[in-house]
């Protein structure tokens, strides 16, 4: 069985990291040594920052969407930000890849590409406002692929399937324990942090206008970033979800089995349905 509190028992009875035991895992599940691994996670990483450095250093733009990164950079040069310079930060990197995706630019899907600007946002906004040794992002990286791991065992990472929890939520709860890892939380507190974000994200539905991976899309990337960060600083501060972790994964599965149609993907409700976004789909036709 795929379960957070087997990673974290696995942890204490061998005195390996959260990400030591992610890759010893996949290790004995693959037969591929877990060397190999570590160079495919290297890899991805590489994959990721160069999505970024793309995304920030061109204008993208979808059919409904762009412009919204460089707004969020000027406001953030200009302003002490409310809810702090990492979050700006990462809200900006999260916005401008998502946005790339929109443009059909290259990007990792982390873990689909609906959610791809929300890991980079968190791991490349922590590497600018804390400059970490690349192996450390590596690790956070593979952190956060160990929480998506479970959960897509567990529940589903498919919009179409549990809503934009699934997607947008599980890449919040990922990146929420890649920022505990990183700031040398330990193996409980990393999978609470996803447990946190989780239970904070439950119910969030799939309503693309038109269908397009576009609205509400990027910017739900673009905030959801925070929520990870504040769930990861509770986990840190010893707040532990009441709930077990692998308990509030199948919540989420069983949320996402409960909701209508119109509402996992098929733009047929929520902000799809609304009026505005009735009419920009027709524009489009
Ligand atoms: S609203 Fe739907 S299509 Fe958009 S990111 Fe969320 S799950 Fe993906």
């Amino acid at each position: 069985m795929w379960s957070l509190a087997e990673i974290v028992r696995s942890c204490a009875d061998t005195g390996l990291s959260f990400p030591e035991t992610v890759m010893a895992r996949d290790s004995e599940r693959s037969g591929m040594d877990p060397r190999s691994i570590r160079e495919i996670m290297d890899s991805r990483l590489v994959d990721m920052e160069r999505s970024v450095k793309e995304a920030l250093s061109g204008d993208p733009r979808g059919k409904f969407v762009g412009g919204d990164a460089a707004l969020m950079g000027a406001y953030g040069a200009g302003h002490t930000p409310l809810s702090g310079t990492f979050a700006v930060e990462a809200s900006r990197i999260a916005l401008a890849v998502s946005t790339y995706n929109a443009s059909m630019g290259r990007i990792v899907a982390a873990p689909t590409a609906g959610s791809c600007g929300i890991l980079p946002g968190m791991l490349f906004g922590f590497g600018s406002a804390y400059p970490a040794p690349r192996e450390r992002l590596v690790e956070a990286l593979t952190v956060a692929g160990g929480i998506g791991q479970v959960i897509a065992r567990r529940a589903t990472l498919a919009g179409a399937t549990g809503g934009c929890q699934a997607e947008c939520g599980a890449a919040a709860a990922m990146g929420a324990s890649a920022l505990v890892f990183l700031q040398g939380g330990s193996p409980e507190a990393i999978s609470h942090a996803a447990a946190l974000t989780i239970k904070s994200i439950m119910g969030l539905v799939c309503d693309p206008v038109a269908g397009l991976v576009e609205i509400p899309c990027v910017k739900r990337n673009g905030s959801l970033v925070a929520l990870g960060a504040i769930c990861a600083d509770m986990a840190l501060a010893g707040i532990r979800s009441a709930i077990p972790p692998d308990e509030v994964i199948d919540a989420m599965r069983s949320v996402g089995h409960s909701l209508p149609e119109s509402l996992r993907e098929t733009g047929t409700g929520g902000i799809a349905a609304t009026p505005t976004g009735i009419r920009m789909k027709e524009a489009l036709l």
